[in-house]
């Protein structure tokens, strides 16, 4: 092993691993406790809505809604476009993607936890024998999950995964995951897609987290950036919607306010995705080239302790982002 590195890393807070599901319930739950929320699940935006029926290519067309799968349609002052990276309500508007090169997909496994792992909360990369992946322990309770890193033209193998792993995992969990070998769920295979918008919004509609700016999966940055986007935004337009005469806010503030939302997060996003790729581009090094990984495995008392003082220095700007991003508006 090269080092190991507790948390907090040197931040007031440690980073913890959280299940998605329940962490989307709770938010959910949340927003249900708001008089005019309706969730409707299931239920995807199809197309958006116009103010007139020319193109979307006429950039003064104001977005006035959306029209659902299931032939509904919502209007609206404002439709927040959070879809996640294959956003169809960013390609409904017109509103284009600037993208990495592909370098990446993940095959995601699951299976059960070692034992003595209980309470622990667990990350581990592996760079080994030309492969990358890493290991977490903490984010579903009883699992082990595994993200292992292939070229986006290798196909998802079905093959025998447990044997794999064991040759190349940390030597204490070697045996776990031979006798976990008939435990280990099939490969589900995700794509990672990388970029930004050059413009975030249109009159109307504003795109917020990987509909903007679809992050990659380094060092697990993407959920925060998507949350700090949500904040930036609630209050920038929560005090145009408060000052709405009757109800109905001015679009000139409210299009000035999106222009707003995006100067205020994009800067911070540029240093998260410059920082990932930084990080990303090490580990490429190290996979590529087994004389390094010998070089650091040999000399790892000595390098050791220096590679973890840079690597910890470098966690603090990617994990802590540029600003404080706090909610103002009530
Ligand atoms: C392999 C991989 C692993 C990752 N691991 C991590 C990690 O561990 N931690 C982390 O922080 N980030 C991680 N990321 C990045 C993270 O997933 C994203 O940055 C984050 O989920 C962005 O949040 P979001 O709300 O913008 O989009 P998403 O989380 O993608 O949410 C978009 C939502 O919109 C819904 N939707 C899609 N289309 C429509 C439609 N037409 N109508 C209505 N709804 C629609 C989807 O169902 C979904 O619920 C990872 C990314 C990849 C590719």
């Amino acid at each position: 092993r090269l080092f190991r590195a507790n948390e907090p890393l040197g931040s007031a807070r440690p980073c913890t691993l959280v299940s998605q599901p329940p962490l989307l319930e709770a938010l959910v739950q949340a927003a249900q406790r708001q008089p005019n929320f309706e969730w409707i699940p299931g239920t995807a935006v199809k197309d958006l809505l116009w103010q007139s029926d020319r193109a979307a290519s006429q950039t003064d067309n104001r977005v006035t809604g959306v029209h659902l799968a299931d032939d509904r349609t919502i209007t609206a002052d404002l439709v927040i476009g959070a879809d996640g990276r294959a956003s169809a309500i960013r390609q409904k508007a017109g509103l284009t993607l600037e993208t990495e090169p592909k370098s990446i997909d993940v095959l995601w496994f699951k299976l059960p936890a070692p034992p003595g792992y209980a309470a622990d909360n667990r990350f581990c990369t592996v760079v080994k024998q030309g492969r990358v992946f890493s290991l977490f322990h903490g984010a579903e309770e009883g699992k082990m999950h595994l993200a292992w890193a292939i070229s986006p033209d290798e196909p998802t193998e079905q093959k025998d995964w447990a044997t794999t792993f064991a040759a190349l995992v940390p030597p204490e969990l070697v045996e776990h995951f031979h006798s976990a070998k008939d435990s280990i769920s099939s490969p589900m295979r995700l794509s990672v897609l990388i970029g930004r918008c050059p413009r975030w919004h249109r009159p109307g509609l504003l795109l917020l987290g990987d509909a903007a700016h679809p992050m990659s999966p380094v060092r697990a940055q993407g959920i925060n950036m998507a949350l700090r986007d949500a904040i930036a935004a609630a209050n920038h337009l929560i005090p145009v919607f408060k000052t709405a005469n009757p109800s109905t806010p001015d679009p000139t503030a409210l299009d000035r306010a999106l222009a707003y939302i995006q100067a205020e997060r994009e800067p911070e996003i540029i240093q998260a995705q410059t920082l990932q790729a930084h990080e990303a581009s090490r580990g490429e090094l190290l996979r590529r080239f087994g004389l390094l990984r010998q070089g650091l495995s040999t000399f790892s008392p000595i390098l050791g302790p220096v590679v973890k003082q840079i690597w910890t220095q470098q966690q603090r700007p990617l994990r802590e982002g540029l600003t404080t991003v706090r909610l103002n508006a009530d």
